[in-house]
């Protein structure tokens, strides 16, 4: 059977642009691998192995907040069509310590452009008064968005989209692509386990490993970094105290830690309940070495070094926060470079290509991603809303190996 479209990778954008493909009644597969259950016997990761991603509506810019948005619209329709419940409406909490920012300076106009409901803070003393569990320095800007802010739990976001694929006899292979083979009338794409399958279109939706296989003729910028983010255990009596927790977005930026985010606590598939909070950190690797680098960070990575200084900082924003012990979980991050950071989204080849790559923030809005590309390579043009020129792909240059 020849398929219309394959989208290769199984990850968050990837589940998307394939259940948006096959709601069109287009013949679709989606071919990738599954989370390993053993790192060491895996030859590939991603960035969405866990139980937690924030989600907020006003993004950093127009277009994000247009992702963002059409992101949202569709979470209630998906989990009523795959009887997943995946989104957490607990809001959104924006802090920089230091006072006002670019991001705080336009959020008014941004809201009121977006209908968006906002809360601003001028001083720790204004978000204490509203959150009486956080803490920060009295200097500190913020804002807070309501429902349907909160977090996405991206393992079940993808089970959720796969299941649709599946009721719109979309086909979910497993496999790691190896090989794209371009034909004067089709495409052949090849698999690490000897299946090749052939279609008309491809859609790359390949994360922290789109330079890695020579899939693509050229690489493009992308810079990928490891990531350690802690999760405390909440103590069960404990876990109805803590719902009203929203997610939060803490823009603090010296020389041990730089923008901390974390979730409320979410049930996590151990059965217990995590509060989970990450950061940028000096001692992050910055990966140029293709896979086997990225492999020895999952499998050896020394995350547990990281643990004292973020749960520092756990506990100076969360006063009194109880928690047993707290784990540290290894990932990968990926960001474009491109002068916006937003997503990279393009055609590759006209009527047969097409990519998409987020960034730091793509798991929430992650659907918003999925169906630009899925449009552009149904419509080869971009949706009503979305623009080119804002998700524009910048190529490596040669010092990328
Ligand atoms: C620690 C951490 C915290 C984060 N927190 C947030 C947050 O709070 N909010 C937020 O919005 N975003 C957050 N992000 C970012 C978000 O997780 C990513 O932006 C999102 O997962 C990107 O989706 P993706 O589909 O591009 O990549 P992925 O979800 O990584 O999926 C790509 C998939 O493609 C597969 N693949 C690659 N190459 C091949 C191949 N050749 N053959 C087959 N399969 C292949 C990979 O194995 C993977 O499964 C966070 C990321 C990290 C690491």
């Amino acid at each position: 059977m020849t398929f219309d479209i394959i989208v290769i990778g199984k990850g968050l954008i990837g589940c998307a642009a394939a259940k948006y493909l096959s709601r069109k009644s287009i013949k679709v597969a989606i071919i990738g691998t599954d989370e390993p259950e053993n790192n060491e016997k895996a030859t590939i990761f991603s960035s969405h192995y866990d139980s937690g991603r924030v989600f907020r509506q006003l993004g950093k810019n127009s277009a994000m907040t247009s992702i963002n948005h059409q992101a949202h619209k569709e979470y209630p329709l998906l989990e009523r069509e795959s009887e997943i419940d995946f989104h957490s409406k607990n809001g959104c909490l924006y802090v920089n310590p230091y006072g006002n920012d670019d991001y705080l300076d336009k959020i008014e106009k941004r809201s009121k452009l977006h209908d968006v409901k906002i809360n601003q803070y001028k001083s720790g003393k204004e978000i204490k008064r509203d959150f009486p569990f956080l803490s920060f320095p009295e200097k500190s800007n913020g804002m807070f968005e309501s429902a349907p802010s909160g977090h996405i739990n991206p393992r079940l976001l993808i089970k959720a989209q796969l299941k649709v694929v599946e009721k719109n006899d979309g086909i979910v292979i497993n496999g790691l692509v190896t090989e794209v083979i371009y034909k004067s009338d089709y495409i052949l794409v090849k698999t690490d386990n000897g299946r090749t399958f052939k279609c008309q279109k491809v859609i790359f939706a390949t994360g922290a490993f789109t330079n890695c296989f020579g899939l693509l003729k050229e690489k493009l910028d992308l810079t990928l970094k490891s990531e350690t983010v802690i999760l405390a255990q909440i103590h069960n009596e404990d876990i109805e105290h803590y719902k009203s927790i929203p997610s939060l977005l803490y823009e603090v930026n010296n020389p041990e830690i730089e923008g901390i985010y974390s979730t409320q606590p979410i049930k996590y598939p151990d059965g217990n309940y995590y509060l989970k909070i990450g950061a940028n950190l000096p001692q992050d690797i910055y990966f140029k070495n293709g896979v086997e680098e990225i492999k020895e960070w999952f499998v050896n990575g020394n995350s547990d070094a990281n643990i004292q200084v973020i749960e520092n900082y756990l506990r100076s924003i969360f006063l009194d926060l109880k928690f047993n012990k707290a784990v540290s979980k290894r990932c990968i991050l990926t960001r474009t470079n491109s002068e916006s950071g937003n997503p990279y989204i393009s055609t590759i080849k006209k009527g047969r290509s097409y990519i998409a790559v987020g960034n730091a923030w793509s798991g929430g809005n992650s659907d918003g991603i999925g169906y630009i590309v899925a449009m552009l390579a149904i419509d080869e043009k971009f949706p009503e809303g979305f623009y080119e020129k804002d998700f524009n792909l910048i190529y490596a240059n040669d010092n990328y190996k």
